[in-house]
């Protein structure tokens, strides 16, 4: 897994995360890959998942690019500084969670500050 690290975006769309990409790949020719040395990645293919931002509005579908290293093989998928991996929620929903969570706020009204695409299983 790699985060990409970006300047701030108003709101994640397949196509702001298309543009990241293609920065990512058109401004350096070679990526290092992060799991050996003298590796590079190389675009392997795509997955899709689904990212839920703070009172979004609906669940967005997102096709994420997975890169494989040169040296070994192992492929890594590409996520943005706003997703968590392994969830649908997004950073700032899981941060909001937690610290009204450590402020023993109850979940019900966790799940009203976040807005209506939360449900337990996110939490
Ligand atoms: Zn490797």
């Amino acid at each position: 897994m790699i985060t990409l690290i970006h300047d701030q975006i108003e709101e994640l769309t397949q196509e702001k995360y298309d543009q990241l990409i293609s920065k990512l790949f058109n401004g350096q020719k070679l990526i290092k890959s992060p799991c050996c040395e003298g590796g590079v990645l190389e675009k392997h293919g795509y997955y899709e998942r689904g990212y839920k931002a703070l009172n979004g509005r609906e669940e967005i579908r997102l096709k994420i690019l997975r890169v494989r290293c040169s040296a070994c093989g192992k492929t890594h998928a590409i996520l943005l500084m706003e997703m968590i991996p392994y969830a649908r929620a997004g950073k700032d929903i899981v941060l909001t969670v937690l610290s009204n969570f450590e402020s023993n706020c109850p979940v019900s009204s966790i799940l009203e500050k976040v807005g209506g695409l939360v449900d337990e299983n996110d939490l």
